[in-house]
C-alpha cells in the first residue's frame, strides 16, 4: 500500500491508472500538469510518482528536474518515446525507472514493487528530529532531553523509554512493546518498566499520584502527554 501520485494529462490514461491503482489498495492523487505535480509534491508526502513525460506544460525531463529540486520521492516516468538515450538520459536525470507505453498494469504494478521495495531498504530513516511534549524537548541524536529549558541527566534506558514515548505522544503504549521496544526484551517483568519509570517521574518532578507528563494506565500500559 503506498501513496502514488499520477501525473498524467490524458483523460484516458489517468482513470485508468487511478482505477487500477486503487484496486491495489493505493491512496491515489492525480494532476496533469507538471506545475501542478510540484505544488503536489510540495504539500504533501507519496511514496511515489508516477510522471508522464508528455504533459501540456513542460518538457518532461524539465518537470523531473524540478521535481528532483524539491524532493526525493522515487518517481517512475512513463515515456511514449523508445529511445534509449532519452531513457538514460531521464534516469540520470533522478528517475528510479521508466515504462514505456503503452504499458500493461502487470508491468507497472512489477515496477512499482521493485521501486517502493528499493526506497524502503534504502534505510531512509526519518531523519532524527527534536521531539516536543509541551515543556519537553528530546534530541534523539545527540540523546539530550530537556525540561523547560533545563537538562535532565538522564541514564541510558531512562533517556530510550523517554524518546520512545515522546514519540508517539498522547498514545497509550502497551507495556509489552515498552519491552519490546525498549528493552528489546520479547518478554519481562513489568517491575523492570515500574523502576525506571518511577526514577523517570522522579527527574521529571512528578509522582505517580499526582502525573503531569507520564500517565500510567493500570494493566493498559503508559503514555506521555503535555500537562493539561
Ligand atoms: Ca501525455
Amino acid at each position: 500500500m503506498a501513496s502514488v501520485l499520477v501525473v498524467e494529462d490524458d483523460q484516458f490514461v489517468r482513470s485508468a491508472l487511478i482505477r487500477h491503482l486503487t484496486e491495489a489498495s493505493h491512496t491515489v492523487r492525480s494532476v496533469g500538469t507538471a506545475l501542478e505535480a510540484l505544488r503536489e509534491v510540495a504539500h504533501f508526502r507519496f511514496d511515489l510518482v508516477i510522471l508522464d513525460l508528455g504533459l501540456p506544460d513542460l518538457d518532461g525531463s524539465e518537470a523531473l528536474k524540478m521535481l528532483r529540486g524539491i524532493t526525493d520521492v522515487p518517481v517512475i516516468v512513463a515515456t511514449a518515446r523508445d529511445d534509449e538515450t532519452e531513457i538514460v538520459r531521464l534516469l540520470n536525470d533522478g528517475a528510479d525507472d521508466y515504462l514505456t507505453k503503452p504499458f500493461s498494469v502487470e508491468h507497472l504494478s512489477a515496477r512499482m514493487a521493485a521501486v517502493l521495495r528499493r526506497a524502503r531498504s534504502a534505510g531512509d530513516a526519518p531523519p532524527p528530529r527534536v521531539l516536543q511534549v509541551g515543556g519537553l524537548s528530546i534530541d534523539p541524536l545527540r540523546r539530550q532531553a530537556h525540561l523547560d529549558g533545563t537538562e535532565l541527566d538522564l541514564t541510558r534506558r531512562e533517556f530510550d523509554l523517554l524518546a520512545f514515548l515522546a514519540g508517539r505522544p498522547g498514545v497509550v503504549v502497551p507495556r509489552k512493546e515498552l519491552l519490546a521496544e525498549v528493552w528489546q526484551q520479547s518478554y519481562g517483568d513489568d517491575q523492570t518498566i515500574d523502576v525506571h519509570l518511577s526514577w523517570l517521574r522522579r527527574k521529571l518532578g512528578e509522582t505517580a499520584a499526582r502525573p503531569r507528563y507520564l500517565h500510567t494506565l493500570r494493566g493498559v500500559g503508559v503514555k506521555l502527554e503535555p500537562p493539561r
